[in-house]
Parts: C-alpha cells; sequence; structure tokens
C-alpha cells in the first residue's frame, strides 16, 4: 500500500462528487478514479463504502478514490429496466425496523418487506417496537412473541414515556445504522432522543420538489452518536431486491426448518401440496401474518419475472 493512502467511509455520492470521512476524522470530496468511475461496468460507489482515498498531490488538485473494499452486507433495490439489484448502502451494522401498534396502526406486510431487504443483503435486522405507551403490556407481548419467533429481537421504546432508550443506545456502537419504517412511527423522534445533536426528518432528505414527492434513492450517512446513522429514502417502497421466487422464502428466517419437509425441493410454499411450511402455518408455528407477507411478495417477484419472459 502507498504510504499517502487513507482508508475512508463515504457518506455521500452525487453525481461524481464523493463526499468520506477519512480515517484522520477529515470530511473532503473525492472524485472517482479509474475503473470505479465506468458506472455500468458493475461497481458503483455508494454511502457505506470503505474505500481507499488519496490525497492531492499538489495544491488544487482533487482527492482521489482509489479503490473500494469488499461490501459486508448491502440494502438494495430492485431495478426493473435491467433486472438487477441496485446498491443503496453498504456495510450496515444494523437496521431497525420501527413500528407502532396504535397511530399509526401496524401494518405487518411493511415491516415484514424491510425485513426481507435486510435478510437478502445480509443486514442484521431488530424490530423497535416504538409508542408503548399506547397500548397494553398484552399487545407488547404479543408483538414481541411473533417476531422472537422468526429469530427477530424486539424492543419496546417509548420515546414520549423515555422507556426502552438505554437498552438500545446501548446497542449502538460505531458502524452504520439504519431506522426504517413508515410514516409517523417515531422514527425521527427516536433518533433524536438517542443523539439530541441531530435535526433530521428521516425518509425525507432531498425528497420534496416543486412538482411534490419524487423517489430519491440516494442514501447518505449522518454522525450518530460513536457511529453513523444511513437515512434510506424510499426503502419501504423497493420492494424485494432479488429477481429469484426460490430465494425469497431464505428471507424469512422461520420457514428454514420446515420447508426442509416439503415434498418438492422446488416449493414455493403457496400452492403445493404437501408443503411443510403451510402444515407449519396451520399448527400455528409460522404466523399468519409471516406467510401473508409472503405470498406478497411471491406474487410480485413472479409478475416480474412473467414481465422480463423469464
Ligand atoms: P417519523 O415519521 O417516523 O419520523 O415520526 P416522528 O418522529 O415525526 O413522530 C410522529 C409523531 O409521533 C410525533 O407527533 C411524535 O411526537 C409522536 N411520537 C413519537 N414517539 C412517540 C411515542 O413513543 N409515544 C407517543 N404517544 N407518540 C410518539
Ligand atoms: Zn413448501
Amino acid at each position: 500500500m502507498q504510504a499517502n493512502l487513507k482508508e475512508a467511509l463515504v457518506v455521500r455520492v452525487t453525481g461524481s462528487e464523493v463526499r468520506v470521512d477519512t480515517q484522520d476524522g477529515e470530511r473532503v470530496s473525492c472524485v472517482l478514479r479509474g475503473r470505479l468511475r465506468k458506472e455500468d461496468k458493475g461497481v458503483r460507489v455508494v454511502a457505506g463504502d470503505l474505500v481507499q482515498v488519496m490525497p492531492p498531490r499538489q495544491g488544487g488538485d482533487a482527492w482521489t478514490i482509489q479503490s473500494l473494499k469488499p461490501r459486508s452486507s448491502r440494502l438494495s433495490r430492485f431495478v426493473e429496466r435491467d433486472s438487477s439489484e441496485r446498491v443503496i448502502v453498504a456495510n450496515v451494522e444494523r437496521l431497525y425496523v420501527v413500528a407502532s401498534l396504535r397511530t399509526p396502526p401496524i401494518h405487518y406486510d411493511f415491516v415484514d418487506r424491510v425485513l426481507v431487504s435486510a435478510q437478502w443483503g445480509g443486514v442484521s435486522a431488530a424490530v423497535v417496537l416504538n409508542k408503548t405507551d399506547l397500548v397494553s403490556q398484552e399487545e407488547i407481548d404479543g408483538f414481541d412473541a411473533l417476531y422472537r419467533s422468526c429469530g427477530y429481537t424486539v424492543l419496546p421504546t417509548s420515546v414520549l414515556a423515555g422507556e426502552g432508550l438505554e437498552v438500545l443506545t446501548a446497542e449502538l456502537g460505531t458502524g452504520v445504522y439504519a431506522f426504517v419504517g413508515a410514516s409517523g412511527v417515531g422514527k425521527s423522534a427516536l433518533v433524536m432522543s438517542i443523539d439530541p445533536g441531530l435535526d433530521l426528518k428521516l425518509g425525507e432528505i432531498g425528497g420534496k420538489t416543486g412538482r411534490g414527492r419524487h423517489t430519491t434513492t440516494f442514501s447518505q450517512l449522518y454522525r450518530f452518536g460513536r457511529g453513523y446513522l444511513a437515512d434510506t429514502p424510499g426503502i419501504q417502497t423497493f420492494g424485494y431486491p432479488g429477481s429469484e421466487p426460490a430465494e425469497l422464502a431464505d428471507c424469512f428466517p422461520e420457514f428454514e426448518t420446515y420447508a426442509q419437509s416439503c415434498r418438492f425441493l422446488t416449493c414455493t410454499h403457496s400452492h403445493e401440496p404437501d408443503c411443510g411450511v403451510k402444515r407449519a402455518l396451520e399448527a400455528g408455528d409460522v404466523r399468519a401474518t409471516r406467510h401473508t407477507s409472503y405470498l406478497n411478495i411471491l406474487a410480485e417477484v413472479e409478475a416480474r419475472a412473467k414481465r422480463s419472459g423469464r
């Protein structure tokens, strides 16, 4: 490695300008170099990427990004035009799906879609149940049992009552974190109570135009506690990032053991006879809301496959 190369974390990409935080804690603007510049040749630098940067050789020159490190995880969207995934943010340490049972009411389909996106990209995920001040302990326990049975940790919080916030804060380290959830569940209130230095409305940055909201798909990182917060506008509407229906069931961790007893190896756990997942559903071991979310996403992926003529 050349002596003057520095490790850096990409915090924002706009066009060909890439902003990074270097290992020395400096925030600088860089330009992409060589093969990294050819966007359509595969690699595309995104927020969360770990890169090596080179300082300007002489005044007036720009910092350059020399190389990109392999990603340990990613959140992606599906791009219909070229039937491929588009990475939105890389190296996410943990994604928190934020939900509330009331105001707004819970939408299981939404929660499950976000969990699927995390699972697909190898991002560890947990569920934050906010606004617990509005519901009974039984309702909290029921929700906790549902997602715990799928292998996810549930963190009950109330920003209003100041409950559960220490548990959540204690989990956060120096990595990149994402908080995703429906509008109004309390994401902004939550992150600002964890880090009062933040002042932002998650999911809406850069999202307003004169003609109403447009979908921004770039994401950016904000300093958050000892680490970073990734804003991922629109991720909830992206759907399943993959193109293979067969991989979808793998994104439902609780299906795995039951799927081993399906009669057909290619079982999609929808219409086939003698399906282990559907047996578990009838026995109450696989939850109805989870199977419904699965079928909804499966239908979309199958329709997509048909459209692209595969
Ligand atoms: P976001 O759209 O997910 O970022 O939601 P906001 O953070 O803007 O919060 C939406 C509304 O819910 C605001 O009026 C908050 O004051 C309120 N809110 C946030 N957390 C709680 C909570 O724990 N309990 C109650 N009752 N209201 C909350
Ligand atoms: Zn099956």
